[in-house]
């Protein structure tokens, strides 16, 4: 018997990638081999040497087609086998083995909105619904818009072997969230890929697409984040180590910030729970801080701390790299 290894990859698009994905058809046992696409059709080769190469990097059992199908999530490397610059997965492998010995884990928060008749689902045409207040974490067809396409990708997570801690429907009408983890750096990033692809693959089956914009609708209403929750073996013993967390981050604010998705800068105005992006600060339980402590981490005295700042459109592989490399570097 045949089986389709749907690989999967992410693309060369600017500002933000987009990912991709086609279809090998292989023999029952046969592994999955090195594979090429067209480099020259996803703005990372042009046209005159146009082969890129495809390394599977993980494999799940895929929800969609079922049986023995699989979903191949790949790195991009050039024809000499190096890392392709699109491929920043390659640079969070070397620092999360530089500092596998600290136990980085990351929880992310993948907020993002649902997109019908090119509008956000729930918003009328020409129109707007009624203001925010009643859509987070609310029942009633006049609130909730998509749950089914939520409840299927949830299922199809759960399936591939996802590790989902949970969903909820978010601020905006039509805006929802699932969190992956926590896992280590390399294995959320590649989770939240493959859980990002299902998403949109699930809502072709419902006319409904999703987008990870981080500010859909201009004016008071929420924008889409990826709330980056994390910690070390030592945060997850001491307060102290929590404290120094916080202040790592401070010191690099700026980099980070650069690096946590095309148009932070019109999400992270201050308003709509986020900090103004040029500023950086921390506090317990506070909703309106770049990162936060969660108040039963400063009960307990140990735990982990909340990035709010990264858009819903990051990269998981530079944001877990670079607060991996902030946090677990020795500091003067
Ligand atoms: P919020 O209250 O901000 O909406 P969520 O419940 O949506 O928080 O997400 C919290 C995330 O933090 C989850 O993905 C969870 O797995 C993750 N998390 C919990 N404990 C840790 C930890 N020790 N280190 C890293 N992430 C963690
Ligand atoms: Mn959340
Ligand atoms: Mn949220
Ligand atoms: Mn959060």
């Amino acid at each position: 018997m045949a089986y389709k290894a749907e690989y999967i990859w992410i693309d060369g698009t600017e500002p933000t990638a987009k990912l991709r994905s086609k279809t090998k058809i292989l023999a029952d046992g046969d592994e999955l081999p090195i594979w090429g696409f067209d480099g020259s059709s996803t703005n990372q080769a042009p046209g005159e040497q146009s082969d890129c190469v495809l390394r599977p990097v993980k494999s799940v059992p895929d929800p969609i087609r079922g049986g023995d199908h699989v979903l191949a999530l790949c790195e991009v490397l050039d024809i000499d086998m190096t890392p392709h610059p699109t491929n920043t997965r390659a640079p969070l492998a070397a620092v999360a083995e530089r500092y596998a010995d600290q136990e980085p884990w990351f929880g992310i928060e993948q907020e993002y909105t649902f997109l019908k008749d090119g509008r956000p689902y729930g918003f009328p045409q020409g129109g707007y619904p009624a203001p925010q207040g009643g859509y987070y974490c609310g029942v009633g067809s006049d609130e909730i818009y998509g749950r089914d396409v939520v409840e299927a990708h949830m299922e199809a997570c759960i399936q591939a072997g996802i590790s989902l801690s949970g969903i909820n429907a978010e601020v905006m009408i039509g805006q929802w969230e699932f969190q992956v983890g926590p896992l280590g750096p390399i294995e959320v990033s590649d989770q939240l890929w493959l859980a990002r692809w299902l998403l949109y693959r699930v809502g072709e089956d419902f006319g409904i697409a999703a987008t990870l914009d981080p500010k859909p609708v201009k004016g008071d209403w929420n924008g889409a984040g990826a709330h980056t929750n994390f910690s070390t073996k030592a945060m997850r013993e001491s307060y102290d180590a929590i404290i120094a967390a916080c202040d790592a981050l401070g010191e690099k604010a700026q980099e980070h910030v650069a690096n946590y998705g095309a148009d932070i800068e019109h999400r992270l105005t201050g308003l709509h729970e986020t900090a103004p992006w040029t500023e950086f600060n921390y506090g317990v339980s506070n909703r309106g801080a770049s990162v936060r402590i969660p108040w039963q981490v400063a009960v307990d005295k140990k735990g982990y701390i909340e990035d709010r700042r990264p858009n819903a459109n990051c990269d998981p592989y530079v944001v877990t790299r670079l607060i991996t490399d902030t946090v677990c570097s020795p500091r003067a």
